[in-house]
């Protein structure tokens, strides 16, 4: 039978949830256990996918399609697991339910109410999930800060779920902070206790505290929390900051933390195996060298808005046992190609990642002619694949003026185009290509050795695509088109074999790289930019 882990936050946004939910994911799995999550986003929106990665970070894709929090990249990524629809739930998506069935008449005339038909759906996406993961825990994140009033319908269906399945199989961790007053030098537990308070008001205890803390909480707070928070000591878990969020299950473990869980839930300790994930924390604390990797992008001022990017170039530097220093660069800047040289004079790669819209285009195209020209280390991501095809059009096939339809509707010569499934869709929410297709991987490319495969499987989240009418003169010209639909009608990488690595996908090979087992996309840059690296 499936046990339940609800986590919620106070006192401060940004607790990092995420990361102590996941941690807990890879410590049960490390015992052998099966883990399964599902992040409750409060917010009306029926998923993040029409959000601005300015306001929301990166969105965040499943093999199935779905567009989700960029939490659920962390899940994968620590839990090694792969999630789906399922495990994204918005108040949006609950509310259109529940409105969908009562404009149906399924109601049958009842006074549709947040209690019980809000509810019911939330707990019955519970249900749904555990029926579809069939696993021994099933984590479920809910997002914002306790005391939101958009959170409370999540609250209140968490309160009746955990009466309902009773004692020992579901429990509640409460993640809070402990602000540290440099004058007094202490660490404070009150605002702690308070939401541990406000979290009582609506008839939920929690039964484990994880407190985020910059230092050593003292044993003393440890017991006042313990006392004004109604549970036993050990259930207080201390989770200091750590330079590498892959630490963190380490520093959990050593705390007993999903000993502690598991004794909650009434479910016999196991053996874990923390081997690999040891020797991954030493390969992350212990670089031999720094590789510079420049990422020119329109959402530079908010990493997280390339979250997935970022960490996906960290894991293909663990296994090179180098350090990954990213530049950020606004491609705005690169406007004018002579500022190119001294922009990417210190850096040993260049990432153009995915994106929307016209702005930073330009600057775009200079990055990826300067990474062409230079042989400097390229990886294009989805928009930065559609770039680096404008640009080949342009100046080497000579198509002056090539561009995607996307920022150029009456361009002369349309080298990316809207797919043919996308010119008569409406609305922007979940309408793009999205999810996992089957690509099939040319011979002999790099992106052959690469993979190491003829088949492979990637998430997408596009409207566009190249567009077939140019391929032959592309390709003529040198590009090779190294993976293309399994029907041959869509490009889904491209080439130059001529340089060191110079590689783009229409897909977002970022989406499925793990810590331990980096994409070959991304250790194929960094095996070529690490060779850039003076000693
Ligand atoms: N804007 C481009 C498209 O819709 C690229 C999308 C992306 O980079 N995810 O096709």
């Amino acid at each position: 039978m499936t046990k339940f882990i609800f986590i919620t936050g106070g006192v401060v946004s940004s607790l990092g949830k995420g990361i102590i939910g996941a941690s807990l994911g890879r410590l049960l799995r490390s015992k052998g256990f099966s883990v399964a999550i599902q992040k409750f986003d409060p917010y009306i929106n029926v998923d993040p996918g029409t959000m601005s990665p300015f306001q929301h970070g990166e969105v965040f894709v499943t093999d199935d399609g779905a567009e989700t929090d960029l939490d659920l990249g962390h899940y994968e990524r620590f839990i090694d697991a792969n999630f789906s629809q399922l495990s994204n739930v918005t108040s949006g998506s609950v509310y259109q339910t529940v409105i969908k069935k009562e404009r149906r008449g399924d109601y049958l005339g009842a006074t549709v109410q947040t209690i019980p038909h809000i509810t019911n759906e939330i707990k019955s996406r519970i249900f749904k999930a555990q029926k579809q993961f069939k696993t021994d825990f099933q984590i479920i994140e809910i997002g914002g800060t306790i005391g939101d009033i958009e959170g409370l319908p999540f609250i209140e269906s968490i309160r009746q779920f955990k009466t309902e399945v009773g004692i020992g199989n579901a429990i509640n961790i409460h993640c809070t902070l402990l602000p540290y007053l440099p004058t007094s030098g202490e660490l404070k537990t009150k605002p702690s206790q308070h939401s541990v308070n406000v979290l009582r008001s609506y008839g939920l205890q929690p039964e484990v505290l994880v407190c985020r803390t910059s230092k050593p909480i003292p044993r003393t707070e440890k017991e006042k929390l313990a006392l004004f928070c109604s549970v036993p000591k050990e259930s207080v878990i201390e989770c200091r900051d750590m330079k590498s969020i892959y630490e963190v299950p380490l520093a959990l473990e050593e705390q007993k933390f999903a000993e502690v869980v598991l004794k909650l839930l009434q479910t016999e300790n196991r053996v874990s195996d923390l081997t690999s994930w040891r020797h991954l924390v030493d390969k992350i604390k212990n670089p031999k060298k720094t590789v510079k990797i420049a990422i020119a992008g329109k959402y530079t001022k908010l990493s997280d808005a390339y979250i997935s990017v970022v960490e996906s170039l960290k894991h293909a530097g663990y296994k090179n046992d180098a350090k990954i220093e990213i530049k950020w660069i606004n491609s705005e800047d690169c406007n004018e190609y002579s500022r190119c040289k001294s922009l990417f004079k210190d850096v040993h790669g260049l990432v153009v990642p995915g994106g929307f819209g016209v702005r930073g285009i330009e600057g775009k195209l200079n990055a990826i002619r300067y990474a062409r020209e230079n042989n400097l280390p390229f990886l294009g991501l989805c928009l930065g694949m559609q770039c680096a095809v404008i640009e080949y059009a342009r100046n080497v096939v000579g198509l002056e003026g090539a561009n995607s339809k996307e920022f150029d509707e009456s361009a002369t010569y349309p080298v990316i185009d809207l797919m043919l499934e996308q010119k008569n869709v409406k609305g922007y929410g979940g309408t793009m290509r999205l999810g996992a297709y089957d690509c099939i991987v040319k011979k002999g490319s790099i992106a052959h050795k690469a993979y190491g495969a003829a088949k492979i499987s990637e998430r997408h989240r596009h409207r566009y695509e190249v567009n077939n009418e140019y391929i032959d003169r592309i390709r003529d010209a040198g590009l090779v088109f190294s993976g293309m639909s399994p029907d041959g009608m869509l490009a889904e990488m491209v080439e130059i074999p001529e340089n060191d690595w110079f590689v783009a996908s229409q897909f977002h090979p970022e989406f499925k790289s793990r810590p331990d087992k980096p994409h070959p996309l991304f250790l194929g840059l960094i095996n070529a930019a690490v060779k850039l690296v003076k000693e």
